[in-house]
């Protein structure tokens, strides 16, 4: 036996940080869904958290551009200065900041921005406080760093996180907060008030904060778009923006994102990105520029878009038996109730709900218990309203058949 395939997946001693960590269940169930549509049949997929619209135009020029000039060497760790320098106008000019270049480190995504505050910031045996339902990939990456997540739960509350919840949940181990809002996969937003309260309390008590933005453009009206950029400096000076170009630009696939923070830390975070990725990809930091200097008629259109389908979604998953959805108010996920429809139809779980919709309606959509909520599944409207509607269709004749 060769000494690779001794190294098996059972026998290969892959580090305890690594062996805790649980592999993305959302991926799982595109693997699955791709399965199927081998086989020849029609998923409908209302599980991807990616937006369904190509990349502007614009922005596809700026990279076309790029390329032409040869602009395909390393750059500096942390990103190009005028990437830097974009991202730190951007947020100033909506939001009222003072940030300057130096307070921002471009990443491949706001994942890995995420994965080197986290790593930079956690020790082993520290807690760090995300709300539930949260995203999957939070308690995976404090896991890594050797932390361990303390989750707040907010669904008594219809899923609003609010500061004395957060200060229910606090013990001398915690060292930092994850904020998400709008929040995948609710798609709740946290009022700009509340938020403040949130994080004032936070930094009172000597915790850092990861703001974690990546949605920030997906607010439907009467909410606004709100960044932790708009908070007093005193406080900011704890807090870490995550942001991202995937969700905003239609850009998931160039794998570009930043974060903006005290210098301090995000001089760190340089430290650990030089050794893991050196930078993000060049051609894709130059599209960035032009995401966010350029027109930005897109995000509006693909706003009103998501809008339209979030109200369509809405009102037809209320008239299912069994399902009961509460109105999201950013991003582009409903994250709806059905504990009624599981009874009905005895299912005992929402991993064993997702696998039978899969199966029986080929639907491809998200088991609740992933994001930490039993009795919920995660619907992406990042679809078509074609796919919504027969979507729903299906669901409805899966729901009424248990009667
Ligand atoms: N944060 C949240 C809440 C997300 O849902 C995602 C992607 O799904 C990300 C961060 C990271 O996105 P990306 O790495 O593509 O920028």
């Amino acid at each position: 036996m060769t000494h690779e395939r001794a190294l098996d997946e059972r026998s290969f001693p892959a580090a305890e940080r690594v062996r805790l960590m649980e592999a993305s269940s959302t991926m799982a169930v595109l693997q699955a869904a791709e399965r199927l549509r081998a086989a020849g049949l029609r998923v409908l997929d209302l599980g991807a958290g990616e937006p369904d619209f190509p990349t502007p135009e614009h922005i596809k020029e700026a990279a076309r551009r790029a390329l032409a000039e040869d602009f395909t060497r390393y750059t500096p760790a942390a990103g190009i200065t005028e990437l830097r320098a974009a991202i730190a106008r951007f947020l100033n000019e909506r939001f009222g900041s003072t940030y300057t270049p130096g307070q921002v480190i471009a990443t491949a995504g706001g994942k890995q921005a995420i994965f080197n505050a986290v790593v930079t910031l956690i020790e082993p045996g520290d807690e760090v406080l995300i709300p539930a339902p949260y995203w999957v990939t939070f308690p995976q990456v404090v896991t890594f760093a050797g932390g361990r997540s303390r989750f707040i739960p907010t669904e008594e509350n219809d899923f609003r996180l609010t500061a004395e919840m957060v200060s229910a949940a606090v013990t001398p181990r915690t060292k930092l907060l994850i904020l998400n809002s709008p929040c995948n996969p609710t798609g709740r937003v946290i009022s700009p008030g509340e938020f403040q309260r949130i994080v004032g309390w936070a930094v009172e008590r000597g915790l850092y904060v990861i703001s974690d933005e990546c949605y920030r453009e997906f607010v439907y009206p009467p909410h606004e778009s709100f960044s932790a950029a708009a908070l007093p400096e005193a406080l900011r000076a704890r807090v870490l923006i995550v942001g991202s170009f995937s969700k905003t630009y239609a850009m998931t696939g160039w794998r570009i994102g930043y974060a903006v923070g005290p210098e301090a830390w995000i001089r760190e975070m340089i430290k650990v990105q030089s050794h893991s990725t050196s930078n993000p990809t060049s051609i894709a930091q130059k599209a960035a520029v032009e995401a966010l200097t350029g027109p930005q008629e897109s995000v509006v259109r693909m706003l009103q878009e998501y809008q339209r389908r979030r109200e369509f979604l809405l009102a037809a998953l209320n008239r299912i038996p069994g399902i009961r959805c509460v109105e999201p108010e950013g991003a582009f996920y409903v994250f709806p109730d059905v504990r009624e429809l599981m009874r009905a139809r005895d299912i005992p779980t929402s991993k064993d709900l997702e696998a039978r919709l899969l199966e029986e309606c080929q639907i491809a959509l998200t088991a609740g218990s992933a994001f930490g909520a039993e009795g919920y599944v995660r619907i992406s409207y990042a679809a078509s309203r074609e796919v919504l509607r027969e979507a729903v269709t299906r669901l409805d004749q899966f729901a009424r058949a248990g009667r």
